[in-house]
Parts: C-alpha cells; structure tokens; sequence
C-alpha cells in the first residue's frame, strides 16, 4: 500500500514536471510567434507607406511637371530651382581638337585631355586622378585653386608631341564644378555654397572660373574655361555628342539630379532671353524636389531630421545612394526594439549611415538559397551573429521595399521631365488630343551613377515603371542611355561647342 503511494507520488510529480516543461515550451512558442507577428506587422506597415501604385507615380509625375513650371516661372517659385546654365548649343559629334577637363565635386579631382576627331570620335582621354588634400577642403580659396592649378599645368606639360593645329591656338577647359553655382553666362558662375565636406568661406559668393583664371596665371598657365558645368550638363553633352536624340540627363550615385533642354521662351524668370539655338539647357537641382505625393515614412521623416540638412533634399533622401542603406538599417532597427529577434545589445545597427547602399545591393541580390551574403553582412557590418533564415528572408524583403519605391520614384520623376515637354505620349499640357493621334517622337535620356549602373535590381524596377507609367506603347520610344563619365568628356566637349576659337575655324599656317 505505502510503496503504492510513492509510485502514484513519483507518477504524479513526472506529469505536473512534464506539463510544466510543455507550459514553458508553449507558453515560449505563443511569445515567439507574437514576437514575429510584430515584425511582421513592422513590415507590412513599411510596405503600406512605400506604395507606389501606378495611380499614385502619376501623381508625382503631375507634381514634378508643375514644379518644374513654377521653377521657371519666377525665382524661389518652387523647391527646384531650375537653374539657367547659358548652355544654348550642345555637341553634335562634329567637333575637332584638343579640350581639357576639370571634375572637381565627386570623390576625386580628376584632369583629363580629350582628343576630339569629328565624325563623333574620342581617342581615349588622358586622365589623371588625385584625392583633394583634406586640409585644402577648409583652407583658402587661394590655397584650393593653386593645387588645382599647378595639377593642371603638371598634366599640360604632359602633353607630348601633339601636332595638332589646336597647340597653336590658346588651350581651352571645361570645369565640371558640382556645386551649387548662379551661372552667369556658359563660362562663368557664383558659388552659392559648398557642400560635401567642402567649406572654404572666402570662395562663398565669388566668380568660380575667375578664381581658377587667376591661380592660372600666378604660374604661368594660359588655359581658357570655355565652359563651367554642372554634372549633369556635362552628362547631358556627351550623351548629345553620341545621339542627337537626347534631351535630358539624370544621375542617380551618391546624390541625385537631372537637366533637360527647356525652350527659352518657356523660362519665363529671365524674360528675354535670346540663344540662338531658341533653347538652353535647365539645371533642375532635383533633389530637393517635393510633393504630398510622395510616399513618405515615419523611417524618412527621422532620417531627414537627424540630417545636417533637413528640409532639404527631401527627393534626394528617399531615392539615392548616399541614404538607401540608412532606410533599411532604421527599419532594422525598429523591428529589433519591437521584438528582439536580432538578439540583444546590438551597437552598431543603431550606427548612422554604417551600411552602405552597396552592402545592402548585395544582401538584396544575395540568390544563395540559405541567404550567406545576408548573414555574412548581417555579421561584419552589424555584428548580429547566427541570424536564422527566416529573418535573413526578412531582411531581404525590407531591402526590396527600399529599393523598389526609390526606383519607382525616380522614374516618375523622368517621366515628369518629359511630360513638362511634351515628350511622354499623353499631348503634355496642350492636350485634347488622344495618344493614339500623336505621333511620339524618339526620346533619349542619358543617365549615370553608381546606384544605376551598379544595382541591378534598382534598374529594373525603374525601368519597369517607366513602362507602367508611360504605357508600352509610349515606352518603345523613350530610351534610357548610360553615358558614362559625363563629368570628365561631356565637360571638354562643352568646352569644344563653346570654344572663343573652334579648330574649324582656324586658318593652318
Ligand atoms: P558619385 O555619385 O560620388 O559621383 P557614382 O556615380 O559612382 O559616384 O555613385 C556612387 C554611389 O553609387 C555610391 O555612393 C553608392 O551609393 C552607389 N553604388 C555604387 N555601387 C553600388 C552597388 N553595387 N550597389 C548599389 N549602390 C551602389
Ligand atoms: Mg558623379
């Protein structure tokens, strides 16, 4: 009887431990899985305030149009700023002889020599690449543009036996000077600010080439700036010079920004204005493009705010290369404080800007099947180890959301571009015609940039929309042409189209 008892005792006491165990078990599964529908909701939020239906990349493309019309219209009109650049003539292949190049404003200072056959040939320019001396960068305006200077004629002097009938006429340069600039006529331009680490105040306000002219002259140098360009203006001439069909241009790298040929007598800020062309090239600025149409999210408003520019470039943030990689790591980071399914303690992901759009390129194309790109990352970059697959497909999935409205954007705003002149197959504001009565003329966009060139599936998405918005129909008309290396070639051949002394017209000796 007594030995009974303990029995029924031991039995007892393994079935209360068993359902213990089993509680412990369940009651960890029921957190696990509130926990995940938590992320998930994170996501499926994120997913919403990303949308871009095609209904909606219309309306932007409306916005963009009619922004770019009050940008023209009159001076602080709108958020673009739609600059005049006095570029009236762009190159059409014909040009002949020997051009310099300076590209100041991306990761190097670079020179180039450009050898231009007619006929639209390029020998392959010379270049010459150098980091800009951090300390020059705040130093003066003096210090900054002797280096440049003595750089260039160091390079000059590099030129060899060149017998070209150029040598005998003054040197001419085109300065790609990617910086906010009032251009006051095709050569010459005042700097509004410096950005991107630049900040050399007594440059502020002054006349750019002039600066450059003079640093020229204290060494000795006899070189001419022909032509003082924005990035994308050089962008827009080299895909010019390559297909005459070409009407705007658009770099989608570390920034983002675009300029089109405006009919003159549609700029109506600077009543008459005569070019001989009847048109002139706009610099849109359109990074700081914004409407109530875009697709904002709690992630893009913090962003902004914890930026040394908010307010600013708000287009620019949701779409380029330099933010992209921050979108997804604060997503990353409000999914671990909702549920900590990335573990505890995780310093580096609360790191601004520590993953770079380039990381985030290669987790969203990682087609491993167990996802080891994203978990390589996930581990140096952001040191969360042992992530499991369901959360690395997470991940994944933020990336895409990222990337696919930053694409899809993008493409509103070319198509916005070409609707504001009439180039998008819907009769743009004349109206009253249908698209089937309008005959649509071949359309070329020249666009660069690391974050186009390079990202696969950000190139497909914006072509993807291009289609949706345009239609296919209207879609078989417009090109999209990667013009590689604008900033350097398209600059030295503005300066051959703007030459005081083309080739052509010099008499042989
Ligand atoms: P910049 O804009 O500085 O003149 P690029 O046009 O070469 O230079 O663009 C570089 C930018 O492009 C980088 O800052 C990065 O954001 C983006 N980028 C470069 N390579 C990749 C890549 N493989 N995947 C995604 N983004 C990339
Ligand atoms: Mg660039």
């Amino acid at each position: 009887m007594g030995r009974g008892l303990v029995v029924v005792g031991v039995a007892v006491t393994v079935a209360v431990t068993a359902c213990a165990v089993a509680a412990v078990v369940v009651g960890k599964r029921v957190k696990s899985r509130r926990k995940w529908r938590r992320v998930v909701g994170v996501l499926a939020e994120l997913e919403q305030g990303c949308e871009t239906t095609v209904g909606r990349l219309k309306q932007v493309v409306d916005a963009m149009a009619v922004e770019m019309h009050a940008g023209l219209a009159s001076e602080g009109g709108s958020k673009l700023k739609m600059l005049l650049t006095f570029v009236d003539t762009l190159p059409n292949g014909s040009e002949k002889g020997i051009y310099y190049a300076l590209d100041l404003g991306g990761t190097n200072f670079r020179v180039l020599r450009v050898q231009l056959g007619g006929q639209r040939s390029i020998l392959e320019p010379d270049v010459e690449r150098r980091p800009i001396p951090q300390h020059l960068m705040t130093s003066t305006s003096e210090d900054l543009f002797d280096f440049i200077a003595s750089l260039l004629k160091e390079f000059v002097e590099k030129e060899g036996d060149v017998s070209d009938t150029t040598l005998m006429r003054r040197r001419e340069l085109g300065f790609t000077f990617s910086f906010p600039v009032k251009q006051t006529s095709v050569s010459t331009g005042i700097l509004i600010k410096w950005t991107k680490g630049f900040g050399i105040e007594d440059t502020v306000g002054r006349e750019v080439s002039e600066c450059l002219e003079q640093a020229m002259a204290r060494i000795g140098l006899n070189v001419r700036v022909a032509a003082l360009v924005n990035d994308t203006v050089g962008t827009l001439a080299l895909g010019h010079y390559h297909d005459p069909d070409t009407i705007a241009a658009v770099i989608i790298g570390t920034g983002t920004n675009a300029c089109y040929l405006e009919r003159t007598d549609a700029i109506i800020k600077c009543q008459g204005l005569l070019t001989t062309s009847g048109g002139m090239v706009v610099n849109m600025e359109w990074g700081n493009f914004w409407s109530s149409h875009l697709p904002r999210t709690s992630y893009d408003i913090e962003l902004d705010a914890d930026s040394p520019n908010p307010n600013d470039q708000g287009f620019e943030k949701m779409i380029s290369g330099m933010y992209l990689g921050d979108i997804v790591r604060r997503v990353i980071l409000r999914m671990s404080h909702e549920a900590d399914i990335f573990g505890d303690a995780l310093p580096k992901l609360s790191m601004p800007f520590i993953l770079r759009t380039p990381l985030m390129a290669e987790m969203h194309e990682d087609d491993s099947p167990e996802l080891t790109k994203v978990a390589r990352i996930l581990k140096d970059t952001l040191e969360i180890p042992d992530v499991p697959l369901k959360v690395r497909k997470l991940v994944v999935k933020v990336c895409d959301v990222v990337t696919r409205r930053a694409a899809r954007l993008a493409a509103a705003g070319i198509v916005g571009i070409l609707k504001k002149i009439g180039r998008d197959g819907s009769g743009g504001i004349t109206g009253g015609r249908s698209r089937s009565d309008i005959k649509m003329k071949r359309t070329v966009v020249a666009i660069e940039g690391g974050l186009y060139t390079s990202y696969t599936m950000f190139r497909e998405y914006l072509h993807e929309a291009m289609k949706e918005i345009l239609g296919e129909e209207a879609a078989q008309h417009v090109t999209l042409m990667v013009t590689e290396d604008g900033s350097g070639v398209g600059a030295a051949l503005l300066a051959a189209t703007h030459s005081s002394d083309p080739v052509d017209n010099v008499q042989l000796l």
